[in-house]
Protein backbone atom coordinates (compact mmCIF):
# COMPACT_ATOMS: atom_id res chain seq x y z
CA UNK A 1 0.00 0.00 0.00
CA UNK A 2 3.13 2.25 0.78
CA UNK A 3 5.17 1.73 -1.87
CA UNK A 4 1.78 2.38 -4.31
CA UNK A 5 0.68 5.71 -2.28
CA UNK A 6 4.84 6.78 -3.34
CA UNK A 7 4.26 5.78 -7.00
CA UNK A 8 1.10 7.68 -7.41
CA UNK A 9 2.74 11.07 -5.74
CA UNK A 10 6.00 10.58 -8.32
CA UNK A 11 3.66 10.60 -11.64
CA UNK A 12 1.78 13.54 -10.51
CA UNK A 13 5.11 15.32 -9.47
CA UNK A 14 6.42 14.14 -13.01
CA UNK A 15 3.48 15.83 -14.58
CA UNK A 16 3.68 19.19 -12.86
CA UNK A 17 7.38 19.38 -13.71
CA UNK A 18 6.48 19.09 -17.28
CA UNK A 19 3.59 21.59 -16.86
CA UNK A 20 5.61 24.46 -15.95
CA UNK A 21 8.99 25.49 -17.10
CA UNK A 22 10.53 28.54 -15.35
CA UNK A 23 12.80 30.87 -17.56
CA UNK A 24 15.97 31.30 -17.10
CA UNK A 25 16.10 34.71 -18.52
CA UNK A 26 13.02 36.02 -16.53
CA UNK A 27 14.44 34.59 -13.49
CA UNK A 28 17.89 36.66 -13.88
CA UNK A 29 15.63 39.89 -14.47
CA UNK A 30 13.62 39.09 -11.44
CA UNK A 31 16.77 38.72 -9.45
CA UNK A 32 17.76 42.23 -10.55
CA UNK A 33 14.75 43.42 -8.83
CA UNK A 34 14.69 41.62 -5.26
CA UNK A 35 18.34 40.26 -5.64
CA UNK A 36 18.68 36.64 -6.19
CA UNK A 37 18.39 35.53 -2.59
CA UNK A 38 14.30 36.36 -3.12
CA UNK A 39 13.85 34.49 -6.00
CA UNK A 40 13.44 30.45 -5.55
CA UNK A 41 13.02 28.07 -8.79
CA UNK A 42 13.83 24.75 -6.68
CA UNK A 43 11.63 22.16 -6.21
CA UNK A 44 11.65 21.68 -3.00
CA UNK A 45 10.16 25.41 -2.66
CA UNK A 46 8.18 25.23 -5.58
CA UNK A 47 6.80 22.06 -4.15
CA UNK A 48 5.98 23.81 -0.96
CA UNK A 49 4.31 26.61 -2.39
CA UNK A 50 1.47 24.57 -3.98
CA UNK A 51 0.65 23.76 -0.61
CA UNK A 52 -2.29 25.74 1.10
CA UNK A 53 -3.68 25.36 4.52
CA UNK A 54 -1.66 22.95 6.44
CA UNK A 55 -0.57 19.33 6.94
CA UNK A 56 -1.16 19.15 3.17
CA UNK A 57 -4.57 18.85 2.91
CA UNK A 58 -4.52 21.01 0.08
CA UNK A 59 -1.90 19.57 -1.96
CA UNK A 60 -2.95 20.65 -5.38
CA UNK A 61 -0.09 18.76 -7.40
CA UNK A 62 -2.50 15.21 -6.63
CA UNK A 63 -5.39 17.22 -7.90
CA UNK A 64 -6.14 17.68 -11.29
CA UNK A 65 -6.94 21.47 -11.40
CA UNK A 66 -3.43 23.07 -10.43
CA UNK A 67 0.39 23.06 -10.43
CA UNK A 68 3.26 24.13 -8.68
CA UNK A 69 4.10 27.69 -9.07
CA UNK A 70 7.00 28.28 -11.78
CA UNK A 71 8.94 30.20 -9.24
CA UNK A 72 8.62 31.69 -6.40
CA UNK A 73 9.40 36.00 -5.63
CA UNK A 74 9.28 37.49 -1.99
CA UNK A 75 9.04 41.47 -2.56
CA UNK A 76 10.21 43.75 0.29
CA UNK A 77 8.68 47.16 -0.84
CA UNK A 78 6.04 48.95 -3.07
CA UNK A 79 8.68 49.46 -5.61
CA UNK A 80 9.81 45.88 -6.30
CA UNK A 81 6.45 44.76 -5.96
CA UNK A 82 5.77 46.69 -9.23
CA UNK A 83 9.29 45.81 -11.03
CA UNK A 84 7.80 42.46 -10.35
CA UNK A 85 4.43 42.93 -12.06
CA UNK A 86 6.41 44.89 -15.12
CA UNK A 87 8.36 41.68 -15.58
CA UNK A 88 5.29 39.03 -15.83
CA UNK A 89 3.61 41.42 -18.49
CA UNK A 90 6.45 41.67 -19.69
CA UNK A 91 6.94 37.51 -20.11
CA UNK A 92 2.65 37.09 -19.90
CA UNK A 93 3.19 34.54 -16.69
CA UNK A 94 0.58 35.00 -13.83
CA UNK A 95 1.44 36.20 -10.73
CA UNK A 96 -0.14 35.60 -7.58
CA UNK A 97 -0.18 37.02 -4.41
CA UNK A 98 0.15 35.01 -1.37
CA UNK A 99 0.17 35.84 2.41
CA UNK A 100 -0.27 32.64 4.66
CA UNK A 101 -1.61 30.51 1.95
CA UNK A 102 -4.37 29.15 4.44
CA UNK A 103 -6.99 30.11 2.38
CA UNK A 104 -8.08 26.36 1.21
CA UNK A 105 -10.04 27.47 -2.10
CA UNK A 106 -7.14 27.54 -4.59
CA UNK A 107 -7.01 31.34 -4.19
CA UNK A 108 -3.50 31.21 -4.52
CA UNK A 109 -2.34 28.09 -6.22
CA UNK A 110 -1.80 28.46 -9.81
CA UNK A 111 -4.10 26.89 -12.47
CA UNK A 112 -2.67 23.50 -14.45
CA UNK A 113 -1.72 24.84 -17.73
CA UNK A 114 -1.01 28.09 -16.61
CA UNK A 115 1.44 27.99 -13.79
CA UNK A 116 3.44 31.22 -12.84
CA UNK A 117 5.06 33.96 -9.78
CA UNK A 118 4.28 33.30 -6.54
CA UNK A 119 4.33 36.73 -4.79
CA UNK A 120 4.99 36.10 -0.94
CA UNK A 121 3.89 39.16 0.45
CA UNK A 122 4.91 37.78 4.19
CA UNK A 123 8.14 40.05 4.35
CA UNK A 124 5.80 43.21 3.86
CA UNK A 125 4.56 43.11 7.21
CA UNK A 126 5.70 46.40 8.94
CA UNK A 127 3.24 48.79 10.54
CA UNK A 128 3.89 52.11 9.03
CA UNK A 129 2.11 54.74 11.20
CA UNK A 130 -0.61 54.91 14.13
CA UNK A 131 -2.78 58.00 14.07
CA UNK A 132 -4.13 57.31 17.97
CA UNK A 133 -6.11 60.42 17.12
CA UNK A 134 -7.77 59.03 14.49
CA UNK A 135 -8.34 55.52 15.36
CA UNK A 136 -6.46 54.29 12.24
CA UNK A 137 -3.40 52.32 11.89
CA UNK A 138 -1.18 52.30 8.33
CA UNK A 139 0.64 48.91 7.73
CA UNK A 140 2.16 46.51 5.26
CA UNK A 141 -0.13 43.57 3.86
CA UNK A 142 1.98 40.50 4.68
CA UNK A 143 1.63 41.13 8.86
CA UNK A 144 -0.46 38.52 10.52
CA UNK A 145 -3.30 39.18 12.69
CA UNK A 146 -2.20 38.53 15.92
CA UNK A 147 1.45 40.63 14.78
CA UNK A 148 -0.41 43.58 14.15
CA UNK A 149 -2.89 43.29 17.07
CA UNK A 150 0.32 43.16 19.68
CA UNK A 151 1.36 46.19 18.92
CA UNK A 152 -1.74 48.10 18.83
CA UNK A 153 -1.75 46.48 22.24
CA UNK A 154 1.14 48.01 23.20
CA UNK A 155 0.02 51.46 22.91
CA UNK A 156 -3.52 50.62 24.16
CA UNK A 157 -5.11 50.33 21.16
CA UNK A 158 -7.04 47.11 19.22
CA UNK A 159 -7.90 46.09 15.67
CA UNK A 160 -11.17 45.03 17.24
CA UNK A 161 -11.55 42.10 14.62
CA UNK A 162 -9.09 39.75 15.38
CA UNK A 163 -8.73 37.67 11.99
CA UNK A 164 -10.32 34.67 10.49
CA UNK A 165 -11.08 31.31 12.97
CA UNK A 166 -7.82 29.76 10.83
CA UNK A 167 -4.74 29.59 11.28
CA UNK A 168 -1.66 31.78 13.07
CA UNK A 169 0.06 32.46 9.65
CA UNK A 170 -3.18 34.19 8.07
CA UNK A 171 -2.66 38.05 6.89
CA UNK A 172 -4.32 40.80 6.77
CA UNK A 173 -3.43 41.99 3.18
CA UNK A 174 -5.25 38.51 2.15
CA UNK A 175 -8.09 39.16 4.36
CA UNK A 176 -9.35 42.13 3.01
CA UNK A 177 -7.97 40.95 -0.28
CA UNK A 178 -10.27 37.73 -0.12
CA UNK A 179 -13.20 38.96 1.97
CA UNK A 180 -12.35 37.03 5.37
CA UNK A 181 -14.91 36.54 8.18
CA UNK A 182 -13.61 37.76 11.65
CA UNK A 183 -13.55 36.70 15.06
CA UNK A 184 -15.42 39.47 17.06
CA UNK A 185 -17.09 40.41 13.74
CA UNK A 186 -20.53 40.58 15.35
CA UNK A 187 -19.05 44.11 17.28
CA UNK A 188 -16.62 45.40 15.09
CA UNK A 189 -17.93 44.23 11.83
CA UNK A 190 -16.27 42.43 8.76
CA UNK A 191 -12.17 43.12 8.37
CA UNK A 192 -13.22 45.12 5.11
CA UNK A 193 -15.94 47.20 6.30
CA UNK A 194 -13.00 48.61 8.47
CA UNK A 195 -10.57 49.38 5.40
CA UNK A 196 -10.43 53.01 5.35
CA UNK A 197 -7.11 53.12 2.46
CA UNK A 198 -5.25 51.17 0.04
CA UNK A 199 -2.05 50.83 -1.83
CA UNK A 200 -2.19 48.82 -4.66
CA UNK A 201 0.41 47.68 -7.66
CA UNK A 202 -1.92 47.69 -10.34
CA UNK A 203 -1.65 44.70 -12.70
CA UNK A 204 0.37 47.25 -15.27
CA UNK A 205 2.60 47.49 -12.20
CA UNK A 206 1.60 51.30 -11.95
CA UNK A 207 0.70 52.37 -8.48
CA UNK A 208 -2.10 53.93 -6.77
CA UNK A 209 -3.62 55.06 -3.99
CA UNK A 210 -7.07 55.28 -2.60
CA UNK A 211 -9.45 57.46 -0.72
CA UNK A 212 -7.77 60.49 0.85
CA UNK A 213 -4.87 59.60 -0.63
CA UNK A 214 -6.12 59.63 -3.98
CA UNK A 215 -5.87 63.88 -3.67
CA UNK A 216 -2.99 64.80 -5.00
CA UNK A 217 -0.46 66.03 -1.84
CA UNK A 218 -2.25 64.59 0.20
CA UNK A 219 -0.58 62.49 3.25
CA UNK A 220 -3.69 61.30 5.11
CA UNK A 221 -4.68 58.01 4.64
CA UNK A 222 -7.41 57.62 6.94
CA UNK A 223 -10.64 58.92 5.21
CA UNK A 224 -12.75 55.85 2.99
CA UNK A 225 -14.40 58.03 1.18
CA UNK A 226 -13.18 61.61 -0.42
CA UNK A 227 -13.00 63.12 -3.67
CA UNK A 228 -14.85 61.05 -6.50
CA UNK A 229 -15.83 57.38 -6.10
CA UNK A 230 -14.39 54.70 -3.72
CA UNK A 231 -12.31 52.37 -5.39
CA UNK A 232 -10.74 50.36 -2.47
CA UNK A 233 -14.24 48.37 -3.15
CA UNK A 234 -13.19 46.67 -6.51
CA UNK A 235 -10.04 45.56 -4.35
CA UNK A 236 -11.90 43.95 -1.57
CA UNK A 237 -12.97 40.39 -2.29
CA UNK A 238 -11.63 40.54 -5.58
CA UNK A 239 -8.59 37.81 -4.51
CA UNK A 240 -6.34 39.75 -6.15
CA UNK A 241 -7.55 39.40 -9.28
CA UNK A 242 -7.79 43.50 -10.07
CA UNK A 243 -3.82 44.22 -8.23
CA UNK A 244 -1.40 43.54 -5.94
CA UNK A 245 -2.08 45.21 -1.98
CA UNK A 246 0.48 46.75 -1.04
CA UNK A 247 -0.35 48.87 2.18
CA UNK A 248 -3.30 49.18 3.99
CA UNK A 249 -5.43 51.52 6.46
CA UNK A 250 -7.87 49.93 9.11
CA UNK A 251 -10.12 51.79 11.95
CA UNK A 252 -8.39 50.95 15.53
CA UNK A 253 -10.65 51.08 18.81
CA UNK A 254 -9.11 51.66 22.65
CA UNK A 255 -8.36 48.59 24.06
CA UNK A 256 -10.71 47.43 26.18
CA UNK A 257 -10.16 47.08 30.06
CA UNK A 258 -13.64 45.15 31.05
CA UNK A 259 -14.23 41.53 29.42
CA UNK A 260 -16.42 39.06 30.58
CA UNK A 261 -17.41 35.40 29.13
CA UNK A 262 -20.69 33.97 29.56
CA UNK A 263 -22.46 30.73 28.48
CA UNK A 264 -26.13 29.08 27.90
CA UNK A 265 -27.47 26.06 27.29
CA UNK A 266 -31.04 25.96 26.01
CA UNK A 267 -33.71 23.43 25.52
CA UNK A 268 -35.72 24.22 22.35
CA UNK A 269 -33.55 25.40 19.59
CA UNK A 270 -35.81 28.34 19.12
CA UNK A 271 -35.44 29.84 22.52
CA UNK A 272 -31.44 29.02 21.08
CA UNK A 273 -31.88 31.41 18.05
CA UNK A 274 -34.60 33.95 19.64
CA UNK A 275 -31.22 34.64 22.16
CA UNK A 276 -28.84 34.96 19.50
CA UNK A 277 -31.19 36.97 17.16
CA UNK A 278 -31.44 39.12 20.38
CA UNK A 279 -27.86 39.56 21.72
CA UNK A 280 -26.20 40.21 18.19
CA UNK A 281 -28.73 42.68 17.46
CA UNK A 282 -27.46 44.67 20.70
CA UNK A 283 -24.36 44.95 18.68
CA UNK A 284 -22.48 44.91 22.04
CA UNK A 285 -21.52 41.28 21.85
CA UNK A 286 -17.87 41.31 20.73
CA UNK A 287 -17.99 37.63 19.58
CA UNK A 288 -21.06 34.88 20.09
CA UNK A 289 -20.05 31.02 19.35
CA UNK A 290 -23.12 28.79 18.78
CA UNK A 291 -23.13 25.21 19.09
CA UNK A 292 -26.53 23.08 18.58
CA UNK A 293 -26.82 19.93 18.17
CA UNK A 294 -28.94 19.86 14.77
CA UNK A 295 -27.33 18.35 12.34
CA UNK A 296 -24.42 17.48 14.41
CA UNK A 297 -22.62 14.38 13.54
CA UNK A 298 -23.78 11.56 16.02
CA UNK A 299 -20.57 11.07 17.51
CA UNK A 300 -19.94 14.89 18.63
CA UNK A 301 -23.59 15.39 19.33
CA UNK A 302 -22.91 12.74 22.29
CA UNK A 303 -19.95 14.14 23.51
CA UNK A 304 -21.80 17.26 23.74
CA UNK A 305 -25.04 15.72 25.87
CA UNK A 306 -22.59 13.79 28.08
CA UNK A 307 -20.98 17.39 28.77
CA UNK A 308 -23.69 19.67 29.12
CA UNK A 309 -27.43 17.46 28.35
CA UNK A 310 -28.98 17.64 25.22
CA UNK A 311 -29.21 21.61 24.92
CA UNK A 312 -28.00 23.92 22.29
CA UNK A 313 -24.93 26.36 23.76
CA UNK A 314 -23.77 30.04 23.55
CA UNK A 315 -20.94 31.28 24.33
CA UNK A 316 -19.72 34.56 24.29
CA UNK A 317 -17.91 37.71 25.36
CA UNK A 318 -18.55 41.19 26.16
CA UNK A 319 -15.90 44.09 26.23
CA UNK A 320 -15.74 47.43 27.23
CA UNK A 321 -13.83 50.85 28.40
CA UNK A 322 -16.29 52.11 30.87
CA UNK A 323 -17.46 50.06 34.01
CA UNK A 324 -20.80 51.25 34.13
CA UNK A 325 -21.89 50.71 30.65
CA UNK A 326 -20.17 47.15 30.55
CA UNK A 327 -22.54 46.25 33.93
CA UNK A 328 -25.36 47.50 32.43
CA UNK A 329 -24.64 45.46 28.94
CA UNK A 330 -23.93 41.93 31.11
CA UNK A 331 -27.07 42.73 32.39
CA UNK A 332 -28.89 42.99 29.54
CA UNK A 333 -27.46 39.66 28.27
CA UNK A 334 -28.56 37.75 31.29
CA UNK A 335 -31.94 39.09 30.95
CA UNK A 336 -32.39 38.05 27.64
CA UNK A 337 -30.54 34.47 28.54
CA UNK A 338 -33.94 34.77 31.31
CA UNK A 339 -36.17 35.48 29.05
CA UNK A 340 -35.55 32.83 26.57
CA UNK A 341 -35.32 30.06 29.34
CA UNK A 342 -31.31 30.11 28.79
CA UNK A 343 -29.76 28.55 31.27
CA UNK A 344 -26.10 29.61 32.73
CA UNK A 345 -23.61 27.09 32.23
CA UNK A 346 -20.50 27.58 34.58
CA UNK A 347 -17.56 27.36 32.70
CA UNK A 348 -14.39 28.79 34.88
CA UNK A 349 -13.17 24.85 34.43
CA UNK A 350 -12.92 25.26 31.27
CA UNK A 351 -11.64 28.35 30.82
CA UNK A 352 -8.80 27.64 33.77
CA UNK A 353 -8.24 24.19 31.62
CA UNK A 354 -7.88 26.31 27.96
CA UNK A 355 -5.81 28.51 29.88
CA UNK A 356 -8.12 32.05 29.39
CA UNK A 357 -10.85 32.83 27.02
CA UNK A 358 -12.96 29.97 26.20
CA UNK A 359 -14.41 31.99 23.33
CA UNK A 360 -10.73 32.23 21.79
CA UNK A 361 -9.09 28.59 22.49
CA UNK A 362 -12.51 27.55 21.52
CA UNK A 363 -12.83 29.00 17.98
CA UNK A 364 -9.38 27.76 17.49
CA UNK A 365 -10.63 24.11 18.03
CA UNK A 366 -13.41 24.99 15.99
CA UNK A 367 -10.93 26.23 12.93
CA UNK A 368 -9.04 22.57 13.61
CA UNK A 369 -12.75 21.05 12.51
CA UNK A 370 -13.07 23.20 9.43
CA UNK A 371 -9.47 22.00 8.00
CA UNK A 372 -10.08 18.12 8.47
CA UNK A 373 -13.74 18.92 6.85
CA UNK A 374 -12.25 19.99 3.52
CA UNK A 375 -10.88 17.55 1.05
CA UNK A 376 -8.32 18.40 -1.75
CA UNK A 377 -10.74 19.85 -4.38
CA UNK A 378 -11.93 21.87 -1.21
CA UNK A 379 -15.91 21.49 -1.10
CA UNK A 380 -15.87 22.57 2.19
CA UNK A 381 -18.16 25.59 2.40
CA UNK A 382 -18.42 28.28 4.97
CA UNK A 383 -21.46 30.63 4.58
CA UNK A 384 -22.76 33.18 6.08
CA UNK A 385 -26.64 33.68 6.21
CA UNK A 386 -28.36 36.10 9.26
CA UNK A 387 -29.42 34.27 12.12
CA UNK A 388 -33.27 34.70 11.14
CA UNK A 389 -32.69 32.23 8.23
CA UNK A 390 -30.32 30.07 9.98
CA UNK A 391 -32.84 27.61 11.24
CA UNK A 392 -34.06 26.85 7.94
CA UNK A 393 -30.77 26.73 5.87
CA UNK A 394 -29.65 23.75 8.48
CA UNK A 395 -33.19 22.28 8.54
CA UNK A 396 -33.76 22.10 5.00
CA UNK A 397 -29.76 21.15 4.33
CA UNK A 398 -30.00 18.11 6.56
CA UNK A 399 -33.12 16.72 4.82
CA UNK A 400 -30.84 16.60 1.56
CA UNK A 401 -28.26 15.33 3.00
CA UNK A 402 -30.63 12.50 4.64
CA UNK A 403 -32.09 11.89 0.86
CA UNK A 404 -28.86 11.61 -0.27
CA UNK A 405 -26.32 9.86 2.01
CA UNK A 406 -26.53 6.76 0.10
CA UNK A 407 -25.00 8.53 -3.51
CA UNK A 408 -22.18 9.99 -1.27
CA UNK A 409 -18.85 8.31 0.25
CA UNK A 410 -15.66 9.09 1.47
CA UNK A 411 -15.14 11.14 5.18
CA UNK A 412 -13.57 13.32 7.09
CA UNK A 413 -11.54 10.90 9.86
CA UNK A 414 -11.00 13.33 12.55
CA UNK A 415 -14.67 13.76 12.85
CA UNK A 416 -15.88 10.24 12.49
CA UNK A 417 -18.00 11.22 10.01
CA UNK A 418 -19.02 9.72 7.09
CA UNK A 419 -20.58 11.73 4.25
CA UNK A 420 -21.77 14.88 3.43
CA UNK A 421 -22.51 16.75 6.78
CA UNK A 422 -23.28 20.42 8.08
CA UNK A 423 -20.78 21.59 10.65
CA UNK A 424 -24.21 23.72 12.56
CA UNK A 425 -21.67 26.61 13.53
CA UNK A 426 -23.34 30.05 14.24
CA UNK A 427 -21.03 32.65 14.67
CA UNK A 428 -21.87 36.35 15.56
CA UNK A 429 -25.52 37.09 15.06
CA UNK A 430 -28.55 39.49 14.85
CA UNK A 431 -27.90 41.94 12.19
CA UNK A 432 -24.86 41.65 11.51
CA UNK A 433 -25.58 38.52 9.33
CA UNK A 434 -22.56 36.53 10.67
CA UNK A 435 -23.93 33.31 11.42
CA UNK A 436 -22.09 30.36 9.82
CA UNK A 437 -23.26 27.43 8.12
CA UNK A 438 -20.14 25.15 6.47
CA UNK A 439 -20.80 22.13 3.93
CA UNK A 440 -18.65 19.18 3.23
CA UNK A 441 -18.68 17.21 0.45
CA UNK A 442 -15.60 15.00 1.29
CA UNK A 443 -15.13 12.50 -1.48
CA UNK A 444 -11.68 12.46 -1.44
CA UNK A 445 -9.83 11.87 2.01
CA UNK A 446 -8.71 14.85 4.01
CA UNK A 447 -5.09 14.29 5.51
CA UNK A 448 -5.26 17.39 6.99
CA UNK A 449 -3.36 18.05 10.63
CA UNK A 450 -4.44 15.04 12.67
CA UNK A 451 -6.74 13.83 9.98
CA UNK A 452 -6.33 9.64 9.51
CA UNK A 453 -4.53 9.88 6.10
CA UNK A 454 -5.99 8.62 2.75
CA UNK A 455 -6.27 4.79 2.89
CA UNK A 456 -6.06 4.15 -0.70
CA UNK A 457 -4.49 6.63 -2.63
CA UNK A 458 -6.34 8.59 -5.15
CA UNK A 459 -4.38 10.74 -7.60
CA UNK A 460 -6.70 11.70 -10.40
CA UNK A 461 -10.72 12.84 -10.83
CA UNK A 462 -11.33 10.15 -12.58
CA UNK A 463 -9.93 8.11 -9.58
CA UNK A 464 -11.91 9.72 -7.18
CA UNK A 465 -15.08 9.28 -9.76
CA UNK A 466 -14.72 5.18 -9.18
CA UNK A 467 -14.34 5.66 -6.04
CA UNK A 468 -16.94 8.55 -4.63
CA UNK A 469 -19.34 9.38 -7.03
CA UNK A 470 -17.57 12.68 -7.67
CA UNK A 471 -20.50 13.69 -10.23
CA UNK A 472 -23.30 13.64 -7.56
CA UNK A 473 -21.40 14.91 -4.93
CA UNK A 474 -21.01 17.84 -7.32
CA UNK A 475 -24.64 18.38 -8.02
CA UNK A 476 -25.71 17.79 -4.01
CA UNK A 477 -22.74 20.48 -3.52
CA UNK A 478 -24.57 22.79 -6.30
CA UNK A 479 -28.08 22.25 -4.63
CA UNK A 480 -26.99 23.22 -1.36
CA UNK A 481 -25.35 26.45 -3.06
CA UNK A 482 -28.65 27.01 -4.40
CA UNK A 483 -30.81 26.98 -1.06
CA UNK A 484 -28.17 28.25 0.96
CA UNK A 485 -28.20 31.78 -1.73
CA UNK A 486 -32.41 31.72 -1.41
CA UNK A 487 -31.90 32.27 2.01
CA UNK A 488 -29.75 35.14 2.00
CA UNK A 489 -26.57 33.59 2.34
CA UNK A 490 -23.25 35.85 1.98
CA UNK A 491 -20.57 33.58 0.33
CA UNK A 492 -17.04 34.58 1.01
CA UNK A 493 -13.54 33.48 0.54
CA UNK A 494 -14.16 32.58 -2.92
CA UNK A 495 -10.60 31.53 -4.25
CA UNK A 496 -10.45 29.68 -7.45
CA UNK A 497 -13.23 26.90 -6.01
CA UNK A 498 -16.50 28.42 -4.72
CA UNK A 499 -19.36 26.99 -7.04
CA UNK A 500 -21.10 30.54 -5.83
CA UNK A 501 -19.83 33.30 -7.56
CA UNK A 502 -19.87 32.58 -11.30
CA UNK A 503 -22.97 30.58 -11.17
CA UNK A 504 -25.19 32.82 -8.51
CA UNK A 505 -23.87 35.99 -10.08
CA UNK A 506 -26.29 38.28 -11.80
CA UNK A 507 -25.08 38.44 -15.38
CA UNK A 508 -24.58 41.72 -15.89
CA UNK A 509 -22.72 42.07 -12.56
CA UNK A 510 -20.46 39.23 -13.62
CA UNK A 511 -19.62 40.86 -16.69
CA UNK A 512 -19.01 43.70 -15.72
CA UNK A 513 -16.47 42.16 -13.59
CA UNK A 514 -14.92 41.03 -16.53
CA UNK A 515 -15.36 44.48 -17.91
CA UNK A 516 -12.92 45.86 -14.94
CA UNK A 517 -10.63 42.70 -15.62
CA UNK A 518 -9.95 43.00 -19.22
CA UNK A 519 -9.31 46.90 -19.00
CA UNK A 520 -7.31 46.46 -16.27
CA UNK A 521 -5.54 43.17 -16.65
CA UNK A 522 -5.04 42.95 -20.82
CA UNK A 523 -2.42 40.11 -20.35
CA UNK A 524 -4.84 38.47 -18.15
CA UNK A 525 -1.63 37.91 -15.11
CA UNK A 526 -3.13 38.49 -12.03
CA UNK A 527 -4.20 35.59 -10.50
CA UNK A 528 -6.16 34.13 -13.33
CA UNK A 529 -8.62 32.29 -12.31
CA UNK A 530 -9.28 33.32 -9.04
CA UNK A 531 -13.50 34.59 -8.36
CA UNK A 532 -14.01 32.57 -11.88
CA UNK A 533 -11.98 35.84 -13.95
CA UNK A 534 -9.29 35.94 -15.93
CA UNK A 535 -10.10 32.12 -17.64
CA UNK A 536 -12.81 31.37 -20.34
CA UNK A 537 -16.45 30.62 -20.02
CA UNK A 538 -15.48 26.91 -20.54
CA UNK A 539 -12.63 27.06 -18.02
CA UNK A 540 -14.61 29.04 -15.25
CA UNK A 541 -17.62 26.66 -15.56
CA UNK A 542 -14.48 23.63 -15.03
CA UNK A 543 -13.61 25.40 -11.67
CA UNK A 544 -17.26 25.25 -10.41
C1 LIG B 1 -8.65 25.86 10.16
C2 LIG B 1 -9.04 27.02 9.30
C3 LIG B 1 -10.10 27.85 9.71
C4 LIG B 1 -10.47 28.95 8.93
N1 LIG B 1 -11.46 29.79 9.35
C5 LIG B 1 -11.78 30.88 8.61
C6 LIG B 1 -12.76 31.82 9.02
O1 LIG B 1 -13.34 31.70 10.06
N2 LIG B 1 -13.03 32.87 8.23
C7 LIG B 1 -12.40 33.04 7.04
O2 LIG B 1 -12.68 34.00 6.35
N3 LIG B 1 -11.47 32.17 6.63
C8 LIG B 1 -11.14 31.11 7.38
N4 LIG B 1 -10.17 30.25 6.97
C9 LIG B 1 -9.49 30.50 5.73
C10 LIG B 1 -8.23 31.35 5.91
O3 LIG B 1 -7.58 31.12 7.10
C11 LIG B 1 -8.56 32.80 5.91
O4 LIG B 1 -9.42 33.03 4.85
C12 LIG B 1 -7.35 33.74 5.85
O5 LIG B 1 -7.83 35.06 5.67
C13 LIG B 1 -6.37 33.42 4.79
O6 LIG B 1 -5.27 34.29 4.92
P1 LIG B 1 -3.93 33.97 4.19
O7 LIG B 1 -2.94 35.06 4.47
O8 LIG B 1 -3.50 32.59 4.48
O9 LIG B 1 -4.46 34.07 2.66
P2 LIG B 1 -3.88 33.43 1.35
O10 LIG B 1 -4.41 32.04 1.23
O11 LIG B 1 -2.43 33.61 1.27
O12 LIG B 1 -4.57 34.35 0.23
C14 LIG B 1 -5.96 34.43 0.07
C15 LIG B 1 -6.30 35.26 -1.17
O13 LIG B 1 -5.85 36.60 -1.00
C16 LIG B 1 -4.99 36.98 -2.09
N5 LIG B 1 -3.97 37.86 -1.55
C17 LIG B 1 -3.09 37.62 -0.56
N6 LIG B 1 -2.34 38.70 -0.30
C18 LIG B 1 -2.73 39.65 -1.19
C19 LIG B 1 -2.30 40.98 -1.45
N7 LIG B 1 -1.36 41.57 -0.75
N8 LIG B 1 -2.90 41.67 -2.47
C20 LIG B 1 -3.89 41.09 -3.21
N9 LIG B 1 -4.32 39.83 -3.00
C21 LIG B 1 -3.75 39.12 -2.00
C22 LIG B 1 -4.45 35.67 -2.61
O14 LIG B 1 -4.03 35.79 -3.96
C23 LIG B 1 -5.65 34.77 -2.45
O15 LIG B 1 -6.55 34.98 -3.51
C24 LIG B 1 -9.78 29.17 7.74
C25 LIG B 1 -8.70 28.35 7.35
C26 LIG B 1 -8.34 27.28 8.12
C27 LIG B 1 -7.18 26.44 7.68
Amino acid sequence: MKSERIKSINKSETEVRMDTVASESLLNELQGVVGAAFVRADDVTRFTYAIEDFGGSFFYPLNDRYTAPDMVVIPHTTEEVSGIVKLANKYKIPIIARGGGHDMTGACTPLKGKGGIILDMTSMNKVLDYQQGMNAVHFQPGIRWGDLEHQLNEKGLTLGILGPHGLHGATLGAGVAHNCFSINAPKYGWPVQNVLTLQVVLPSGEVIETGSLANKDCKTWYFRCCNGPDMAGIFLGSGGAFGVITEIAMKTYPKPTESSTLAYAFKNIDDYLEFVHQVGWQQFVTELWGMALIGLHPKLRAMFISMFGQKDLVFLTIDGHEKGVFKAQVKAVKRIARENRGELIPIEGLMHAMGGSVIDKVEFAGGGYYGAMAGPNDNCTCSVTPVLNWKKVVTQGMKVIDQNMDALGGGFHMMGADKFYIFPLLLGGGNSCQSVVSTTVDYCCGGANGTKACETPIDSDKDREAKFNLKRAKELYSDMWEMYVENTVAPYRIGKENPSLIRRLKPEYYAFLKLIKQALDPNNIMNPGVIGLGVTDQEAKGLV
